[in-house]
Order: structure tokens, then C-alpha cells, then sequence
């Protein structure tokens, strides 16, 4: 489409799809990536939903995913001490009504294959690309390095993560434009938990395949699974106030925590201390984990997707898949305004870009509302919530619950609207469709 270049910050799951979405919509685009490999095994486990696999099928690298993941069928809850709360077959009801499975899979293979299924990466994906500055002007954007180069582009789509650098310039240029605030703009993304990410690679077959095991306690819940590469355990924990620093963790401060929370039981019948000595060193991982939602997602030629617009815990598991819906609404508004001019104006571009925001802005306050509710209720906030989680588990039908929960939630989602696509259908029909036309099915 013309020569207009979109450059993407970050190599993240928000950032490599949107090059996938790109490419699919003939836009030319660029990568950068402020560490030194776009592939690395850092972080715990992804759920991968429905929408996520419907749009991985559109695209045409389901199957790529599917070798890599683990089907996880069903769920497991139990207290700290090993005291069974609920469990059953969530997963399976669930792809039964959408037709795609729900499956398990490391962020460090959902990057590889998203990164190793994108045509051109070697000339499009730039590793060691730290962007410190963003210029903007009239007709494009010029984006500083910290090696002192620049690249020239068309528009940002900022997929930089929950430190966004670019949010803050955001915030900042509204901030200089506006006429009323002289105040300074505030993180939108607070940490109110903490988590220690790890996996191990031991053989511990007493441990299920796919059984997605949930222990909630006190402050602390713990969120693990058994895939077919390794064991994956996010251990949780409530924070005495909330901060909203960046803050990494030192190997001795890791093991400290892992220490803490030794006790843990992360697997039916299994405590973390009996994992953690087997885990792979280099690959846990301590994170302050911010919840919020940026006020403002654009301004003039730069836009923010994933992380950077919407952060939720790692407890409701649909980080990943709401950075992806949000990249799939942008996408689609910006090729339709791209078709009806080639070269938009500024003005044009933030119509796009705010038709996007409102639109995401409204599907994604439901999934950061129900995000806040778990994780306050699987970390019991006080004895309350400790009696109603024991008696809505001993009354609860799983299935059913997360049926209610979820469905709602999923079937709304967006696929890319130029794509004809007929994708899996279980009983209950998608509301966004996109069937080939008429022609082309003959
Ligand atoms: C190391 C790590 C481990 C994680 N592990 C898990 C996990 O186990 N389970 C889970 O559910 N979620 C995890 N997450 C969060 C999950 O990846 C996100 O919630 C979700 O996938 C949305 O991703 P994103 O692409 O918006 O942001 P991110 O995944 O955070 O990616 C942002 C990318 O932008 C890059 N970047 C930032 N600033 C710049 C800059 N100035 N210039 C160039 N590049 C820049 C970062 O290096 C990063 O690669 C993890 C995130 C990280 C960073």
C-alpha cells in the first residue's frame, strides 16, 4: 500500500503480531527490538484462548502453534495446604462451543513461532534497536536509537510493553498541548501483586498433562501446569501497598521469595520446594504485576497496543490475548483508512487510531474488571473471601461458571475483516464473521 511504513516498538506477542497482521494487509513495516535476541526463553506459561487460535488460523500459523502447545482440558483448585476447592473440564465445554481448543504454551515458543512464521523477519525484525526518542512531524515519524541512527516511518505502533517508554511520551506531549493541566501525568499501571515466573524440565509424571492447577490462600495463589516441554509455576503474591516503579529482582532476592513461599502447593499433592531446586536458573523470573488501563492510547502519529495500553495479572491469563485483539482492531482500522487514502493525513490517521481506542477501550474494561476480581479473590482478601470461595466452590459447576464468564467475553472478538476466512464454529456462532465471497467458494 503506497509507501506508507509503520514502524512497530518491541518485539513482544503484541509486537510480532502486529507485523503478522501487517503483512497480511500488504503495509510495510519495521521491528524494533531493544534486546540483543528477538527469541528468549524468559516468563512462564500462555494461555492461548479461542479468539487467540481463531486469528492464528486466519493467518494461516495455527498448526505451527498447535505442535508447539500443550491442550489444556481442564482445571484444578485446591488451597495452599492441599485441601481440594473445584475442578472439571472447562476447557474441553469451551471448544465445544467455539470450535478451537484451549491451549498451553511458554511465551518463549509463542514469540519463536510467531518470529520464524514471519515472511522477510531477517530484513523487517531489528534485535538490539533500543528506541530512546520519537520525533513526530507533518507527514511521518523519525525514531531515535540509543546508537545515535535514526529510521523514518510512516506512524509508531508502540507494542512496548508495561514500562512503555512511549506511553510516557503520550502522556507527556497531551500533557504539554493541553491547557488546563500543569499537572504532572500519573503511571496508569499499578502493581498491587508480585510473581515469581519459573519452569523446570524435571520428569514428574504423578503431576497431570494439561491439568491447569490453581491454588489459592491467604495473600498467595499459585497458577501451574505440566506441558509437553516442561512444568510451568507462577507463584503470587499481595503486596503490602502498591508501587508503580519499575523494579527488577537480583538472583539472591529470587530465591529468597522461592523460599517464602516454599510451602506453596502448586500441583495436587505437590509443594513448590519440591520443584524449585529442579528448575532452569536462568529462567525464573520475579515481576512486580501492574494492573490499569492508559487514559489515552494515541496522540497525533504514534499509537500504543498490548501491554502498553491495557495490563492486567497474569491470574485472569488473557494479557497476551487481549494485546492481540487490540492489534487486530488497530490493523483493520487502519488498512480501511489506508484504502480510502493512500496518504492520510495526521488528522486522518487519529480518526483511525481513536475509532480504535473507543472500540477496545469498551471490550477490554470488562476482561481488566474481571482480571481485579480474581486475583483479589483467589488471594483471599480477608476471611470473607476465604468462606465464599470454599462455599461457591463446594456449590459451583466449573463448566457451567466459566462458560457464563468466558463466552460473553469471547465471542465478540474481532478477526481481520479483509481476510476471507472460514474458521472453526462450535454451538455457539462467533459474532464477527468473515466469510469468503460467494465467488471464491464456487
Ligand atoms: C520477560 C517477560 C516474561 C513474561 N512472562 C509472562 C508469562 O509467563 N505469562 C504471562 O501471561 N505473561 C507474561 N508476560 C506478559 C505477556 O508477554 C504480555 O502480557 C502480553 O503477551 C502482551 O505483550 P506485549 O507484546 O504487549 O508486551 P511485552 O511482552 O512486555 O513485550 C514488549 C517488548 O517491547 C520491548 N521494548 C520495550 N521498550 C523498548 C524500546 N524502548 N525499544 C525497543 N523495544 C522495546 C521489550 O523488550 C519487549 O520485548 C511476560 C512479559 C515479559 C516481558
Amino acid at each position: 500500500m503506497s509507501n506508507f511504513r509503520v514502524i512497530i516498538l518491541g518485539a513482544g506477542p503484541a509486537g510480532l503480531f502486529t507485523a503478522h497482521g501487517l503483512t497480511a494487509a500488504g503495509i510495510d513495516y519495521v521491528v524494533l527490538e531493544r534486546q540483543p535476541e528477538i527469541v528468549r526463553y524468559k516468563g512462564a506459561l500462555i494461555v492461548l484462548w479461542p479468539p487467540l487460535l481463531r486469528l492464528l488460523d486466519q493467518l494461516g500459523i495455527y498448526e505451527s502453534v498447535k505442535q508447539l502447545s500443550t491442550p489444556l482440558p481442564s482445571q484444578t483448585k485446591f488451597t495452599h495446604s492441599g485441601e481440594p476447592l473445584c475442578g472439571g473440564d472447562a476447557f474441553v465445554a469451551l471448544e465445544h462451543e467455539l470450535g478451537y481448543p484451549t491451549l498451553g504454551l511458554s511465551r518463549g515458543n509463542l514469540i519463536r513461532t510467531l518470529y520464524e512464521t514471519l515472511p522477510e523477519r531477517a530484513t523487517k525484525v531489528r534485535a538490539n534497536a533500543n528506541v530512546v526518542n520519537i520525533e513526530t512531524h507533518k507527514d511521518g515519524v523519525r525514531v531515535h536509537l540509543a546508537d545515535g541512527s535514526g529510521i523514518d516511518g510512516s506512524i509508531v505502533i508502540a507494542g512496548d510493553g508495561v514500562h512503555s517508554p512511549t506511553r510516557e511520551l503520550i502522556q507527556r506531549l497531551r500533557h504539554d498541548s493541553s491547557a488546563t493541566g500543569d499537572l504532572k501525568p500519573t503511571d496508569p499501571m499499578v502493581a498491587n501483586f508480585m510473581s515469581l515466573f519459573g519452569h523446570t524440565r524435571s520428569d514428574r509424571t504423578d503431576i497431570a498433562m494439561g491439568d491447569f492447577a490453581e491454588s489459592h490462600g491467604p495473600g498467595i495463589a499459585s497458577q501451574s501446569a505440566r506441558l509437553r516441554d516442561a512444568i510451568y509455576f507462577t507463584v503470587v503474591k499481595r503486596l503490602e501497598k502498591p508501587v508503580s516503579d519499575k523494579r527488577s529482582f537480583t538472583t539472591e532476592e529470587i530465591n529468597k521469595f522461592a523460599q517464602e513461599m516454599s510451602d506453596v502447593t502448586v500441583f495436587p499433592g505437590v509443594k513448590l520446594k519440591e520443584i524449585w531446586p529442579l528448575r532452569e536458573e536462568t529462567n525464573a523470573v520475579l515481576l512486580h504485576q501492574e494492573e490499569g488501563m492508559a487514559e489515552k492510547w494515541h496522540h497525533g502519529r504514534i499509537v500504543l497496543v498490548g501491554d502498553a495500553a491495557h495490563k492486567m495479572t497474569s491470574m485472569n491469563g488473557q494479557g497476551a490475548l487481549s494485546a492481540i485483539l487490540s492489534a487486530t482492531v488497530l490493523i483493520n482500522s487502519l488498512r480501511a483508512t489506508l484504502k480510502k487514502n493512500p496518504r492520510p493525513s495526521t488528522q486522518e490517521l487519529e480518526m483511525a487510531f481513536t475509532q480504535y481506542e473507543t472500540s477496545r477501550k469498551g471490550a477490554v474494561k470488562p476482561v481488566l474488571d474481571l482480571g481485579v476480581f480474581i486475583s483479589r479473590f483467589i488471594t483471599w482478601m480477608g476471611e470473607e473471601t476465604e468462606a465464599m470461595d470454599r462455599e461457591v466452590s463446594r456449590d459451583l459447576n466449573l463448566v457451567e461458571d466459566s462458560l457464563k464468564k468466558l463466552l460473553p467475553l469471547f465471542t465478540p472478538s474481532p478477526i481481520f475483516d479483509f481476510l476471507p476466512f472460514e474458521g472453526k464454529q462450535g454451538h455457539t456462532p462467533w459474532e464477527v464473521d468473515s466469510k469468503p465471497p460467494i465467488r471464491a467458494r464456487l
